[in-house]
Order: structure tokens, then C-alpha cells, then sequence
């Protein structure tokens, strides 16, 4: 919805990872059992994949979504942005309960080629799984499981958590009630774009 609104290219950590086991390049060998455990992948292959992407897309602005997840990760991108003489306007972290988080990935369907992300409770897409943007399949994701999300869970709270601090002493952390409808959530977030530009 942000890159349609506001035409800024956004990438997703996962879903590099995704495409690559997919393809079945070393890459994506390498990690799929990590991904199919729910650990996180090393720092290091995270923070090279980000800097070949921002190298090649983020010329004029950029979203991340799933990354930073780790402090290690957050202190490579700002070495990484610095390199580029670029930098963060905006760190949007979207709260949501447990029961939203659970209640959400029982019913997730993603599409294998865009990324486009809904839920079988629509009808629309339950009797006809096909992406309305690229005509892609939608699928469930093979992580998206319950005790799967367990570990996911985990490693959010030791790892990712500690991250709010980190950007709030940079004075560019905005929390957002993420429990809403699509709509509510994305106009938050498209007010603080705005007030960005
Ligand atoms: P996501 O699509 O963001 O839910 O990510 C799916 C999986 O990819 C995660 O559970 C991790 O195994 C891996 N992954 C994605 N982004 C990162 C990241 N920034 N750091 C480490 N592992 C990641």
C-alpha cells in the first residue's frame, strides 16, 4: 500500500529469503531450515542482502519490512546508510496482541510471486486463491504454524524488542495500533509519511 501511495520501493527480508529457497539458489538452501524453524537468520547474510538491495533500489527512498531485526542488524544499516549518505525518517513499529498476531496467521495467504498478503476469511480469495495484482497463487506460508510461531514469538521478544529503545533514543520510532483493519492502520502510517515530505 505504501509503495502504491507513495511510489517508495519497499523490500521484505522474508521474502527474499522465500524466493531464493524457492528458486533453489546456495543461498536459499542455506537458509530454508532456519526459516521453516522460525530461528533467525545470521546477521551477516541479513546485512549483505540489504546492502545489495539499497545499493541497487534505494536511490529514492525505501521501506524495510522484517528488518531490522536484531541490534547488530539496526547498527549495520546505519553504517550501511551512512556509506550512502542517506538515513531513517521514519521507524513504524505496529503493536498488536498475541491474539491479533495469532487469530492473523491462522488465516494468512500470500501470494509466491508479489507478496500481496491476505486472509482466507475473505471470501473472495477463499474460493479463489489468485493474487488480484500479478494473477500469482496464493498460498499459506510452510512457517505459518503454530508451534513455529512459538519460536517466531521467542526470538521477537529477546531480539527484536530491545530494537524499540534503540530507535526511540533516535527520536524516529512511531508506534501504531496495529490490531485495526488495513484501512485505519494505513492512514496512521500515511500521516506520518506526509508529515515526512
Ligand atoms: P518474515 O517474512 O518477515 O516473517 O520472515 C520470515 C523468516 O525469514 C523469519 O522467521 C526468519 O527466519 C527470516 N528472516 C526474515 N527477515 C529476517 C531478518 N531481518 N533477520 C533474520 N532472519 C530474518
Amino acid at each position: 500500500m505504501i509503495t502504491r501511495q507513495f511510489g517508495v520501493p519497499v523490500t521484505s527480508t522474508g521474502a527474499i529469503l522465500r524466493r531464493e529457497r524457492d528458486l533453489g539458489t546456495p543461498l536459499g538452501q542455506e537458509t530454508a531450515e532456519v526459516l521453516q524453524s522460525g530461528g533467525l537468520v545470521s546477521d551477516k547474510i541479513i546485512i549483505e542482502l540489504i546492502e545489495d538491495w539499497l545499493r541497487l533500489h534505494g536511490s529514492h527512498g525505501f521501506v524495510f519490512d522484517g528488518f531490522p531485526r536484531t541490534l547488530p542488524q539496526a547498527e549495520g544499516l546505519m553504517s550501511i546508510l551512512a556509506r550512502l549518505r542517506s538515513g531513517l525518517d521514519l521507524v513504524i513499529w505496529l503493536e498488536v496482541s498475541e491474539q491479533t498476531v495469532l487469530d492473523r496467521i491462522a488465516g494468512r495467504l500470500q501470494c509466491g510471486e508479489c507478496g500481496f498478503t491476505t486472509s482466507s476469511s475473505s471470501a473472495q480469495f477463499a474460493n479463489r486463491p489468485v493474487c488480484p495484482y500479478c494473477d500469482g497463487h496464493l498460498e499459506r506460508r510452510n512457517d505459518d504454524d503454530l508451534s513455529v510461531l512459538q519460536t517466531r514469538l521467542a526470538e521477537f521478544r529477546t531480539k527484536t524488542e530491545p530494537l524499540a529503545c534503540f530507535y526511540e533514543k533516535m527520536s524516529v520510532l512511531h508506534r501504531i495500533d496495529g490490531n485495526r483493519d488495513r484501512e485505519g492502520v494505513f492512514s496512521d502510517i500515511s500521516r506520518l509519511i506526509e508529515d515526512k515530505r
